[in-house]
């Protein structure tokens, strides 16, 4: 007998009440997106379960691909069978030789009232059979096999095997942000969090040409290449914003640069993420890591925009945020040199405390607004789409 289906459960979904049904329809469709090129499977949506229809494929590719789809809490790999003891009892036995261990312990649950038999007497029934058959003991509390037994409307399903998914919410149902990535390791890990809460991404990016070079753009792409696992397509707009850097390094002094550089920033965001629909804007920030991310710079900065900016590495340390870096796959990439336009630019006594009135009145010296609509209105555009891409297979 080989597994039948993949079991896949909600976990937090379950809490969202009304939501659910567009939680599960939303999950389901990324499911469905993500296991598109296995042709053979089927997935069948109930109420409190979606189920991969394995139909003879392999499990373990579309296993580790599941695991990588947030709103998945856990997956189990389960044998089908029609919801009658005999039967029942037989793949319990089958299923149970497959696994190794020397203590075994039986857990049931009777969804499905109609079937005659209650839950103790199904356990009980099974153990006898396999204490008759084996060389197995009962453990109740730490067994090395856990065989559990689900008897639903549509039939029983029959599991040893529990895998951790990503948790977290289905890709969509949070809607759209706009993602501020760099090339540096925050800005992806930041990605990647609030993707695993529901969000979807675009980014945007700005390149300060000759002072950064082409070689950062290529950076971002193989970034979100990786991070197509998640998102198979998301979309980067390149913002120039050399003139504006120019501009701010002849008018203000060193100290203050970078803060009015990150207002800058944070102008140009707030215009593409109403203009791209987008009611978030997102950053790598992370408190206290560097000058311009005291929780005063923090304030000056964000004075520019009414749009939330939500930091999901806000309270990390950098050995977290290269912790999730290396599970996610963006380190390696993220630590390839290159030139940043905070780094060109860096001042060598940046200010931790700069002072709102100072920061208006410098920006007064230049005709900021005419840069921003210039930028704005003349940005570029890549979508990075991870379903085109050969080697998606060997990121899996
Ligand atoms: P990261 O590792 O993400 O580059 P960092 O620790 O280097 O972050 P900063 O360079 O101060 O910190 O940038 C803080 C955040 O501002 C970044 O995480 C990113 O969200 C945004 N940011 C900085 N530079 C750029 C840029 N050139 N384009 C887009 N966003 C940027
Ligand atoms: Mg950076």
């Amino acid at each position: 007998m080989e597994y039948s289906h993949i079991m896949v459960r909600f976990g937090e979904l379950s809490t969202k009440g009304k939501n659910k049904k567009d939680f599960i329809k939303t999950l389901a469709i990324n499911i469905k997106h993500s296991l598109k090129e296995f042709e053979s499977l089927r997935i069948e949506t109930r109420y409190d379960h979606i189920y991969v229809i394995l139909n003879g494929q392999d499990y373990q590719p579309v296993m580790t691909r599941l695991q990588d789809i947030s709103g998945i809490y856990s997956l189990s790999l389960v044998y089908k069978v029609e919801s009658d003891i005999e039967k029942i009892k037989e793949a319990c036995f089958e299923l149970i030789q497959k696994e190794e261990g020397k203590t075994f312990k039986v857990k049931s649950k009777r969804a499905d009232k109609r079937f005659p038999i209650v839950s103790d007497v199904i356990v009980r029934q099974v153990a006898t059979v396999i204490l008759k058959n084996t060389d197995l003991k009962v453990d109740v509390h730490n067994p090395d096999i856990t065989l559990s037994i689900e008897v639903r409307d549509e039939g029983t399903y029959i599991f040893t095997k529990t895998f951790l998914g990503a948790g977290g919410y289905p890709l969509g149902v949070g809607g759209k942000g706009l993602m501020m990535l760099s090339g540096g390791i925050d800005s992806p890990v930041a990605a990647y969090l609030l993707m695993k809460r529901g969000v979807m991404i675009e980014c945007i990016h700005f390149a300060s040409p000759p002072y950064t070079s082409q070689a950062v753009i290529q950076k971002l792409e193989d970034l979100l290449s990786v991070l197509n696992k998640y998102q198979a397509k998301i979309r980067l707009n390149i913002i120039p914003f050399t003139k504006l850097q120019e501009e701010i390094y002849k008018h203000c002094p060193e100290s203050y640069a970078i803060t009015i550089m990150r207002r800058m920033m944070f102008r140009l965001a707030d215009r593409l993420s109403k203009r791209r629909k987008c009611p978030i804007i997102a950053s790598g920030e992370s408190l206290g890591q560097v000058a311009s991310q005291t929780i005063h710079s923090m304030n000056v900065i964000n004075e520019v925009t009414n749009v939330p900016v939500i930091r999901p590495c806000v309270t990390l340390d950098k050995t977290e945020i290269i912790k999730i870096a290396k599970k996610i796959g963006t380190y390696e990439i993220s630590i390839r040199p290159y030139e940043d336009c905070c780094t060109i630019f860096a001042p060598k006594n940046p200010k931790t405390m700069p002072r709102l009135d100072e920061c208006i009145e410098l920006e007064n010296k230049f005709d900021f607004e005419t840069l921003i609509d210039e930028a704005i209105n003349n940005y570029e555009v890549k979508i990075i789409d991870g379903t085109q891409k050969e080697e998606f297979d060997s990121l899996l």
